[in-house]
């Protein structure tokens, strides 16, 4: 039996285990998704415990994202975000970053061009992956955040890219293609970081939020006829890419995606 998981402190409400274990029971595998919670002082002693035990791939999440990347080889994309989210313990331990294939292939599900003007609101951890992943398919990519001096961090890492603060957000919108909102505003309460005002019919949004699923960005997107992406597809994707990763196989999107919000 393969062995995979997710190691997170907390991890107890993640949908990640339904969602693979949907997969693994479509394609017939013999496979469990477990949920890991060390201590964050333990992080390096869980790894090397799940890799003498044989597990074989482990997802990563809050608060270890950052802290795993000098714990195992990253890839060259987990390494320039600065994040691992999946771990490939086939071998010497590979990290890699699939959040940002989330963020590409949520687009390209609801059959939006990755090209462009894409906005990215936010500049950390989902920041990071969706300004990546946008740049590396040739999107023009601005990043707004509250904290500028956050943004221009990362802007100075991003091929091309350019930093704002929130209120340069209704100007940037006006020629945009692409609205990523990579904050958590939306998810404690009703709010949203992008004025309603700024919005408009050739936009796609995608709301990384994912809890609730219906945001109040989303809910304006759709009001103004833009083309509105629930975090929920973003989760899949990363997902779906860390299975393909896993197992070299092509994953069962429809199960997954029906575990997940079965589960959400
Ligand atoms: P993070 O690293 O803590 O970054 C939080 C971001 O939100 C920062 O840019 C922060 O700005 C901004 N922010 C927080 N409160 C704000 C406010 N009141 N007004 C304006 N900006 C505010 O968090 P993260 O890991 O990137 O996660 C961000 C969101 O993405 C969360 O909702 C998370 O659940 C979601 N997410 C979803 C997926 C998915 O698969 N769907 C994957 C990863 C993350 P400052 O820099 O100014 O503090």
């Amino acid at each position: 039996m393969q062995v995979y998981g997710l190691i997170g402190n907390p991890v107890g409400h993640s949908v990640s285990p339904p969602m693979h274990e949907a997969a693994y029971e479509e394609l017939g595998l013999d496979a469990r998704y477990v949920t890991f919670e060390p201590s964050p002082d333990a992080l390096g002693i869980a790894l090397d415990g799940a890799s003498a035990l044989g597990v074989s791939g482990l997802n990563v999440t809050i608060p270890f994202k950052e802290d795993v990347l000098p714990l195992v080889e990253p890839d060259p994309l987990a390494e320039r975000i600065g994040a691992v989210n999946t771990i490939d313990f086939d071998g010497e331990p590979t990290g890699h970053n699939t959040d940002a294939a989330g963020v590409t292939r949520a687009f390209e599900h609801h059959d939006v061009s990755l090209s462009g003007t894409a906005v990215v609101v936010g500049a950390g951890g989902a920041g990071r992956a969706a300004s990546f992943a946008l740049a590396d398919e040739g999107v023009d990519v601005h990043i707004a955040n509250r904290t500028v001096s956050r943004a221009e961090g990362l802007a100075e890492d991003v091929p091309g890219a350019s930093a704002h603060g929130l209120d340069d957000l209704a100007g940037l919108l006006s020629d945009a293609d692409l609205l990523v909102n990579a904050t958590s505003v939306g998810m404690e309460s009703d709010e949203t970081p992008v004025p309603r005002e700024a919005l408009h019919a050739d936009l796609a949004v995608l709301d990384a939020v994912y809890k609730p699923l219906e945001t109040r960005l989303l809910r304006d997107a759709d009001d103004v006829g833009a083309t509105a992406i629930d975090g929920g597809w973003m989760l899949l994707y990363q997902g779906v890419e860390a299975f393909e990763l896993w197992t070299g196989r092509d994953a069962p999107v429809d199960p997954m995606n029906n575990a997940l919000r079965a589960s959400l």
